[in-house]
């Protein structure tokens, strides 16, 4: 029997879900972190294993046939992907944090109807596109496909239970923890 629950923190790329991640582990230790598999390039700085288990298409697709996948989604020329066997083994021992974009949120709401829906805005496009080129590791292709991606992920936050605001990384953090205290009353 699992204790915890899945709760799904979808926003755009660039919108800050990392750090705000980052500060809401920080602040409560039982919450953890469910690390997905993708076939992306790691960024600078990251690391396999902690921030995605880096793979090749061929091995995600052989995953796919394994039905290893929570949920998976195809986007920005990429798979990405929640591992079942380690969402399940962490929410034995609390809640577990999922990064997903949209299209995953929804075959979680399907396959889990507990799980708890978050969405992260940014307090404007201007400023997410400033974000996105803070990164300094993203081509002006990749950004104007983001940007794309971020207007359709922005309209699906219609359907999310609670939709937040990430102006300031720390408040953010408090406002989704106080979400999380909310489902343990
Ligand atoms: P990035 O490439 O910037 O790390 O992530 C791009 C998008 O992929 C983000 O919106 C993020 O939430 C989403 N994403 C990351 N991991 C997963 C996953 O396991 N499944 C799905 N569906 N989306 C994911």
């Amino acid at each position: 029997m699992s204790s915890g629950k899945l709760i799904v923190i979808s926003g755009a790329s660039g919108v800050g879900k990392g750090t705000v991640l980052g500060i809401m582990m920080q602040k409560r230790s039982d919450l953890s972190f469910s690390v997905s598999a993708t076939t992306r390039a790691p960024r600078p700085g990251e690391v396999d294993g902690k921030h995605y288990f880096f793979i090749s298409r061929e091995c995600f697709e052989e995953m796919i046939s394994n039905d290893e996948f929570l949920e998976y989604d195809a986007h920005a020329a990429n798979y990405y992907g929640t591992l079942k066997g380690q969402a399940e083994a962490k929410m034995k021992k609390g809640h577990v944090l999922l990064d997903i974009e949209p299209k995953g949120a929804a075959q979680v709401r399907k396959s889990a109807s507990d799980a708890t829906l978050i969405f992260i805005m940014p307090p404007s496009m201007e400023e997410l596109e400033r974000r996105l080129r803070g990164r300094g590791d993203t081509s002006e292709e990749q950004i104007k496909l983001r940007m794309e991606r971020a207007v359709w992920e922005m309209e699906q936050r219609t359907w999310y239970d609670h939709v937040v605001i990430n102006d300031d990384a720390e408040r953010c953090a408090d406002e989704i923890l106080s979400i999380i205290s909310g489902l343990e009353d």
